[in-house]
């Protein structure tokens, strides 16, 4: 099985945004990864990276020019310079946040999409939205092909990848196991340091279920696995990710 992570462009925004009791006044940018993942010849592409018009034209893409508050957004390479998206088999979301949903768009029409029930559940529904700041023109477009999946789930039926349930940062956040020695943890932290400080952004749907998946996940990393975190720059290189 190999691992590759993608840099698709950064954010930089107030640390404090983004760790709980860091300086507002000291920028930090942060990288935003997606990751291709291949297995006995199955490709799947974890997460998609912003829309490209997300950096170049907020306003365009969500109507405003203030559409992403404190972050300031850069694009790198897409997805789909980066990797041949007609050989993709599915695509996993961690969650539906615009850094990690915005291109679905690039995609084939015909890759399905496998996201947590939890969490498209609550990218349909107004007030679920606004808590967690979902854009739902990142995912409308499929939503006649999603995959709904509850909790834990063994994602290709043969042990290799697991999908595990991480909900707080989103209503229905999710991590995946892959192997046995690398986790792909999302945002449940953005920095490898939250799985123990838990200072994590300072928006979340749900800090006390955040708290309880960085547990998991610490204890999963404590076991032995690399749990790669959201948007470290001190840990997330492109290239290569060894479990
Ligand atoms: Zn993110």
């Amino acid at each position: 099985m190999k691992v590759e992570l993608l840099h698709v462009g950064s954010f930089t925004v107030g640390a404090g945004v983004v760790r709980r009791d860091e300086d507002f006044a000291r920028r930090i940018r942060c990288p935003i990864p997606a990751y291709l993942i291949e297995t006995d010849g199955t490709r799947i592409l974890v997460d998609t990276g912003p829309h490209p018009d997300a950096a170049s034209d907020p306003a365009g893409r969500y109507g405003s020019a203030d559409a992403h508050g404190p972050f300031r957004l850069e694009q790198e390479r897409t997805v789909a310079e980066q990797v041949d998206l007609e050989s993709i088999a599915m695509v996993v979301l961690t969650h539906l946040h615009f850094d990690h949903a915005g291109s679905l768009s690039l995609l084939p029409p015909s890759i399905p999409v496998v996201v947590q029930r939890d969490e498209w559940e609550a990218g349909q529904d107004e007030a679920a939205i606004a808590r967690n700041y979902f854009q739902p023109v990142d995912y409308a477009s499929v939503a006649d092909r999603v995959t709904l999946v509850d909790g834990d789930h063994d994602l290709l039926g043969d042990g290799s990848i697991q999908l595990l349930s991480t909900p707080g940062h989103t209503a229905g956040h999710q991590s995946l196991r892959v192997g046995e020695g690398l986790v792909i943890g999302g945002d449940v932290s953005h920095f490898a340091s939250g799985l123990d400080d838990h200072r994590f952004p300072a928006f979340a749907d749900d800090f006390a279920a955040q708290a309880r998946s960085a547990e998991r996940l610490r204890a999963l990393r404590d076991a032995g696995a690399t749990v790669l975190p959201g948007h470290d720059p001190d840990v997330l290189r492109p290239g290569p990710v060894q479990g």
